[in-house]
């Protein structure tokens, strides 16, 4: 039994123990304060001390904690569902509510298969993704994945589609302005649905700015528009898979309105419940969703036990709720202030890139910034840094993340919205001293 529960946490038996939490805290078993500069996994937006969460548990569960959604309506779920619609995209109308990120990521393929079938494109089928992306641990949402750690021992099981780069700036070798080189790299959408026939391929997945493999990597806001035109010209579904970048995490409410683009299934989770529920949903055009209504010919026989349960989207509805212009603005000068606490560490021989937006930001570890060559992985450079920030105090997302074969150490911050300045400080300065400390011993 533990050691299922074991792999679950990691397999260091050392890990500190999480005892209580409050604001951007941890507190353990033993006491210590650890200042959450991941917010879990970039989920507790809104830190660990959300207003009203506790009581409203109480009584939804007082009231009715489970029911299924195949036969029975629920009012938190459709209040929930309301609620995304204002918030997301205007074409975005419908949400199909899910237990995780992955399972946002499977229903998303399933919707845009099942659209295109119920069109009469019955080969419409093949889903393009990008080098080095991450969109769940499913087997369908691992075979759009780019993470070797985890589809490596599987490939065999997988059907995968055919990918195109990474939205990695940092590494691309187009010529001209970023804004010209985010349009050669979309085009690469273009090529890869010419070489594939327009007419098998379903939908492109993409996470609009790279989260746990690529440390915040994203593309000038040119690359989306492209992909959009692209993606309209072949009847491609473009999915934006926000379940990172989701709920203000970039300073928008999703990622995809630095661009004003519009994708046709949008993929949240992670901070639409701030972490006290695992929820998660697709959420889906007018267009698509109006082919599965319920008088139409077409179902989409598709749902999970726990799929739009009152518990749970009652306390995520209580949550988006918190969402506003305020909480955007918060993030932005926030994010700004840790902007300018990392400012030491541009001119760092091993710094290769600092770059995020909102209070996502990713620092890209590099053994030479001219050539940009990596540091061997067997070095452990961004986990030494990890677990050097951790004994003194501070949680970061440690990644080595892999594009075409190019292994990249770096490490993701990404502390709730409400973390305060001296905190914001404290991370920086405990992240510098670590980043020096580590790679002085790594060359
Ligand atoms: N997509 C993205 C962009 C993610 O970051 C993650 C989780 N790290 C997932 C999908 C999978 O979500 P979950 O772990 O909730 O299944």
């Amino acid at each position: 039994m533990t050691t299922f529960y074991k792999w679950g946490s990691g397999t260091n038996p050392d890990a500190p123990r999480v005892d209580h939490a409050h604001d951007e805290f941890l507190i353990t078993t033993d006491g210590e304060r650890i200042i959450d500069a991941a917010s879990g996994a970039l989920v507790v937006n809104l830190g660990h001390s959300v207003p009203g969460v506790s009581e409203l548990m109480a009584d939804q569960s007082e009231a009715v904690a489970y029911v299924s959604t195949s036969y029975f309506r629920n009012d938190p779920a459709e209040r929930l569902a309301d609620r995304l619609t204002e918030l997301t995209p205007d074409p975005l109308s419908a949400a199909f509510f899910v237990g995780s990120g992955s399972e946002a990521n499977e229903t998303a393929i399933k919707l845009a298969r099942a659209y295109h079938l119920a069109q009469g494109n019955q080969r419409k089928q093949t889903v393009i993704c990008r080098h080095g992306s991450y969109h769940g641990a499913t087997l369908g949402a691992l075979s759009l994945s780019g993470k070797p750690t985890r589809t490596a021992p599987f490939v065999p099981l997988l059907k995968r589609g055919p990918r195109i780069p990474a939205a990695y700036p940092y590494r691309w070798t187009y010529e001209g302005t970023p804004e010209e080189q985010a349009i050669a790299a979309a085009r690469e959408l273009d090529a890869a649905i010419t070489r594939e026939g327009p007419e098998t391929v379903a939908a492109f997945i993409a996470e609009p700015v790279s989260g746990s493999t690529l440390g915040a990597a994203h593309p000038h806001p040119t690359y989306y528009r492209e992909i959009r035109r692209i993606c309209d010209r072949h009847d491609v579904c473009f999915i934006a898979d926000e379940v990172m970048t989701g709920f203000g995490r970039t300073g928008e409410f999703f990622a995809v309105d630095h661009a004003d683009v519009a994708p046709d299934i949008l993929t949240v989770g992670k901070g639409i419940s701030g972490g006290y529920a695992p929820i998660a949903a697709a959420i889906v055009t007018e267009r698509i969703a109006e082919t599965f209504e319920a008088d139409s010919e077409h179902a989409f026989a598709h749902g999970h036990t726990f799929s739009a349960n009152p518990l749970s989207t009652a306390v995520a509805d209580h949550v988006v709720a918190q969402y506003d212009e305020d909480v955007l603005a918060d993030v932005r000068d926030r994010g700004a202030t840790l902007r300018s606490a990392l400012a030491p560490l541009t001119d760092h021989p091993h710094v290769g890139e600092i770059r995020g937006l909102g209070l996502m930001y990713g620092i890209e570890l590099v053994a030479d910034v001219e050539t940009q060559r990596p540091f061997d992985p067997d070095r452990r450079v961004s986990k030494r840094i990890f677990e050097t920030c951790l004994a003194e105090g501070v949680y970061v997302y440690p990644g080595s993340g892999s594009v075409d074969g190019r292994a990249g150490d770096h490490l993701l911050l990404g502390p709730p919205f409400i973390t305060s300045p001296e905190s914001i400080q404290e991370i920086a300065e405990t992240v510098i001293g670590a980043i020096e400390s580590v790679t002085d011993e790594s060359v």
